[in-house]
């Protein structure tokens, strides 16, 4: 018989565990307890098998920035699914959805950032960026000039290349990677890494660690610099102040390209549309995904200077996807950002909800085992600690802390991530300031457990 919602939630789970493997998981050991079923969402909450109502303090992974259920994201999808639900924008042919979404884009992007390379998802823009940024060095007669300088604990994506670009130790362990010519500085991570040095010191020094590499590999062998203006999945490590002018200074001297992975920070995740406003950063190309649809359908895409682009116009770039520009996810996309528009959704987070979630969020130091609470926007951070004094870490092993607060923030219906021994939220950034409420109610009551 068909599975539906209507399932008893034991048999979901048994099915599941049967047939479905799921990503960054241990799936035997979550066979045993058994995957909590989400069947509907609304606004900032969602219900499970069981009928109970959990607050996403995440949106997703990182994406549900508008929230959940907007019928006329819906109603895009299905109206583009009847005209036209597929057509390639290779050999000559595009098509409307394409076109508008890529016009939007460049309207909306900062400085010079025109032209758009679509993609499914941050990891295929960011495979596209890794080919494009050394074939436009070689277009331009460099081609030794294609190392890029990445940052360790950086989240990039999933694929070959882009986890190689991301700098997380226990994925490079895993099936080859990373591929070559790709170099990991160290991150703008203060609170664990800066002694004795102020943040603003710490921040210039690491920012400085470019310049290093750079004057050793030599300036003909780099290509390009990626960076998120705030790391994600790495823990929300908002770096100090005086980094991002001098890594943009850095590359600006040495001619090295610089990307922004905006897949969380855009979107008005940050407070203005791209994390780059917020940092003061200029990039020549920009990575976008999950916010450009709030997840509602899969794209992503590289934004890319006018420079860049008329580069690239002069070479056949031998690189794209089926699904890059689907007319019925850039539709979803469009709508998403008239909504985001219309709804003045990103002057909400700066005037509204950000004020309102850092009032409680810097608030959760007065807990006892909460060291630092970082938050720019709605992206927020606490690293747990045994001991502020000294910053120091827990004797278990890294994570086991802030898993067992995460755990029970689950099971008080608030979805936390933890990611080591830092907990973080990303909650959609139309939440209204009664959710924002309840929302510091379930994860109070959490923190008060866990001590
Ligand atoms: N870049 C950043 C900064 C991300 O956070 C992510 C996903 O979390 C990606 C790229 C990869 O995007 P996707 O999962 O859509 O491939």
């Amino acid at each position: 018989s068909a599975i539906t919602n209507h399932m008893p939630t034991e048999e979901l789970q048994r099915l599941d565990a049967a047939h479905h493997m799921h990503p960054f998981t241990a799936n035997g050991p979550l066979s045993k307890k058994g995957a909590r079923v989400i069947t509907r969402a609304k606004g900032v909450y969602l219900t499970d098998s069981d009928g109970e109502q959990i607050l996403d303090a995440m949106s997703g992974l990182w994406c549900v920035n508008i929230g959940y259920g907007r019928d006329e994201l819906a109603e895009a999808a299905a109206r583009q699914m009847k005209e036209l639900p597929y057509y390639n924008t290779f050999f000559q042919t595009t098509h409307v959805p394409a076109i508008a979404l890529a016009d939007k884009l460049a309207q909306l992007a900062p400085g010079d950032l025109n032209h758009v390379f679509f993609a499914a998802g941050g990891s295929e823009a960011n495979d596209t960026n890794i080919r494009m940024v050394r074939t436009y060095w070689a277009a331009k007669g460099k081609p030794d000039k294609k190392v890029i300088i990445s940052r360790k604990n950086a989240y990039h994506g999933s694929s070959m290349g882009s986890a190689s670009l991301g700098g997380m130790g226990y994925m490079h362990a895993q099936g080859g990677l990373p591929i070559p010519d790709i170099h990991h500085i160290n991150q703008p991570n203060w609170w664990a890494e800066g002694g004795d040095m102020t943040p603003e010191e710490f921040g210039l020094a690491r920012a400085r660690e470019l310049e290093e590499a750079i004057l050793e590999m030599g300036e003909d062998r780099v290509a390009a610099f990626i960076g998120e203006p705030i790391q994600g999945a790495g823990g929300v490590i908002i770096p100090p102040e005086t980094y991002w002018p001098e890594i943009q200074r850095i590359c600006d001297k040495y001619e090295i390209l610089l990307i922004a992975d905006e897949v969380i920070t855009g979107f008005g995740r940050t407070g203005n549309l791209f994390g780059s406003q917020t940092f003061g950063i200029r990039p020549d190309i920009m990575t976008i995904a999950k916010g450009l649809s709030s997840g509602y359908a899969p794209i992503g895409g590289s934004i890319v200077s006018d420079e860049v682009a008329a580069v690239m116009a002069e070479v056949e770039f031998s690189h794209g996807y089926t699904y890059s520009g689907h007319p019925v996810a850039a539709a979803v996309a469009l709508e998403n950002l008239r909504l985001i528009e219309e709804e003045k959704m990103v002057e909400h987070v700066r005037d509204t909800a950000a004020p309102l979630v850092r009032e409680h969020w810097l608030k959760l130091t007065e807990h006892e085992m909460v060291g630092e609470a970082v938050i720019t926007g709605l992206m927020a951070s606490i690293a747990l600690t045994p001991d502020k004094s000294t910053r120091a870490k827990f004797a278990s092993d890294p994570g086991t802390v802030g898993s067992i607060c995460r755990d029970i923030c689950f099971s008080n219906n608030v979805i936390m991530r933890h990611i080591g021994d830092r907990l973080v939220i990303a909650p959609p950034i139309t939440i209204t300031p009664p959710d924002i409420e309840e929302m510091f109610t379930r994860i109070n009551r959490s923190l008060e457990q866990a001590a």
